[in-house]
């Protein structure tokens, strides 16, 4: 378990920490547990939300990725497929396998080559047992029956997982703090210097105003698309992060009847969007673009809007598509590391860097790669610190104990009181936005009924919290900023909140 944010904040300055880990998504999260299962004494800052940042705007796979395989990127595929395989075996509960139709055009040469791909690509696919097929145009049809087969040579079917992004990152805390990790969340880490063979870490509490200290022999940076630069002392190991944004929307599930997902060309770019059945809606994503706009607050633009939309109708047998099939919106920064500054080119592997003070910092990767990246940074920790070096986490099971899969039977109807009082005790809930966007989903798969209901979420986190009638009025608003981030632009009320 977690446990509840102010007596973990609390825990943050006893004694020394063997390693104190800053960022609190899924790579932190790894981290955290990695160490804590080699006995390692763990503390994680994270300085909003526990996976408020990309962890929580992915588009929910966990795949060896079929297009890092058309770019030759061999290792990467066959690492992730290995990890699918592995977290679907640790994690039954969290990460579920799904078939995934994908049209084939352009004729016999792009068949055979789609083929080959996908061949290679269960092959390299030790665990799942699943092979991809062959699918006609109208057994398509019944699999997707929006989907216009008109000009198709051919479909398959082949097979990913998808998991509750959010959910899986609490998983993996609970399970580090089952092993004694101290997590807290709204704690920004702005300073860390050396301190004979320690690190002096300076942390700001974002609810309480406070600054803490917090002591440890070793500092983990995982702050995925924010540069560790910006944390004082830990600048001149910094490298160069170059977010690309990518948006993603839920769409009502009539206008899409799907039993399986779907892998479809945008007829835009020579880019390929994914249309994945999520709880009770439709996620539809992804673009890609660069981001040079403010990392703590990544929205949806209308260019996003219009491309997703441009994408689904090219896609479907009906046009009749429109914005009012929209009922949530998210944007998210994919923490691309700029190899070369010359280049335009970013790779999506993860990096690590590391610095003789025992301080070392990765970003980058995939959610689908967290356990091996953490495994990575892990082993050298482990060095650093005199513990074992030896793979600990390969066959942990994630229990699925304190999040929003097993507790609620759909994340898009509003949360109980009883769920949210768990929430604020077990997984550090705090906001508003903590219960609605991330503990339900609430506010990607109804945004407006996430707005609806934020006033009773906060009444009842009001009584646990012991909020004032100003407190609860502050915290409504800090929602509806949250609020509009995620949702439509025209969606936004600038933060004004009527709940
Ligand atoms: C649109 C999109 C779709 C994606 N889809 C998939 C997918 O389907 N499957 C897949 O495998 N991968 C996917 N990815 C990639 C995956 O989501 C990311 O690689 C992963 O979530 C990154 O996790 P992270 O923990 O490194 O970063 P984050 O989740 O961003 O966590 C970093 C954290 O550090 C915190 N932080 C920063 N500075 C400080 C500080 N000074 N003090 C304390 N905390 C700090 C931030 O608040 C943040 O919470 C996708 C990414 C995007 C953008």
């Amino acid at each position: 378990m977690i446990g509840a944010r102010d007596a973990n904040v609390g825990r943050l300055s006893d004694g020394v920490f063997d390693t104190l880990i800053v960022g609190g998504g899924i790579t932190g999260m790894g981290i955290a547990l990695d160490l804590a299962a080699r006995g390692a004494r763990v503390a994680l800052a994270e300085k909003a939300d526990f996976a408020s940042g990309t962890s929580s705007r992915s588009s929910k796979l966990v795949h060896g990725g079929l297009r890092y395989l058309a770019q030759y990127q061999f290792s990467v595929t066959r690492e992730s497929l290995e990890e699918r395989d592995r977290l679907a075996r640790l994690a039954p509960d969290l990460v579920a396998t799904l078939p995934f139709l994908i049209p084939c055009r352009g004729g016999p040469l792009a068949v055979a080559r789609l083929a080959a791909g996908l061949s290679l690509y269960d092959a390299m696919s030790h665990g799942s047992g699943r092979r991809f097929t062959h699918c006609s145009p109208s057994g398509a049809q019944r699999l997707a029956p929006w989907m216009r087969v008109d000009d198709l040579d051919t479909t398959f079917v082949y097979w990913d997982c998808q998991t509750d992004d959010a959910a899986l990152v609490l998983a993996v805390g609970a399970q580090a703090g089952s092993r004694g990790a101290v997590l807290a969340n709204y704690c920004a880490v702005v300073s860390v210097q050396p301190d004979g063979d320690r690190h002096v870490a300076v942390i700001r509490d974002g609810i309480r105003g406070h600054e803490t200290i917090a002591r440890a022999r070793s500092i983990v940076c995982a702050t995925g698309a924010w540069s560790p630069g910006s944390i004082r002392g830990a600048s001149e190991h910094s490298l160069t992060v170059r977010p690309s944004k990518g948006v993603h929307l839920f769409l009502k599930r009539d206008r899409f009847p799907l039993r399986c997902a779907c892998y479809l060309p945008t007829g835009i770019d020579n880019r390929l969007i994914f249309v994945v059945p999520w709880h009770d809606r439709v996620l539809v994503g992804t673009t890609d673009t660069d981001y040079g706009g403010a990392v703590d607050r990544p929205t949806v633009e209308p260019e996003d809007v219009d491309y997703l939309l441009a994408a689904l109708r090219h896609n479907r047998r009906d046009f009749g598509l429109s914005r009012d099939d929209v009922v949530g919106a998210q944007a998210g920064l994919r923490p691309l590391v700029r190899t070369d500054q010359a280049s335009t080119r970013a790779s999506r592997e993860e990096h690590v860097w590391s610095a003789d003070n025992r301080v070392i910092g990765i970003t980058g990767g995939k959610l689908t790669t967290y356990r091996r990246m953490a495994e990575r940074v892990g082993t050298t920790v482990a060095g650093w610190l005199g513990l074992p070096r030896a793979p600990v986490t390969r066959d942990l099971p994630i229990a699925p104990r304190t999040v929003n899969v097993e507790s609620s039977p759909s994340p898009s109807i509003a949360p109980s009181e009883a769920q949210i009082n768990r929430w604020i005790r077990e997984t550090g809930a705090c906001r508003v936005g903590d219960v609605l966007a991330r503990r339900s989903r609430l506010l990607l798969l109804d945004h407006r009924s996430a707005i609806r209901a934020s006033g009773a979420v906060a009444d009842v986190m009001a009584g646990e919290l012991d909020w004032s009638n100003e407190q609860r009025a502050r915290e409504l608003e800090v929602f509806a900023r949250e609020a509009d981030a995620h949702g439509l632009p025209e969606w936004r009320t600038d933060g004004y909140s009527a709940a």
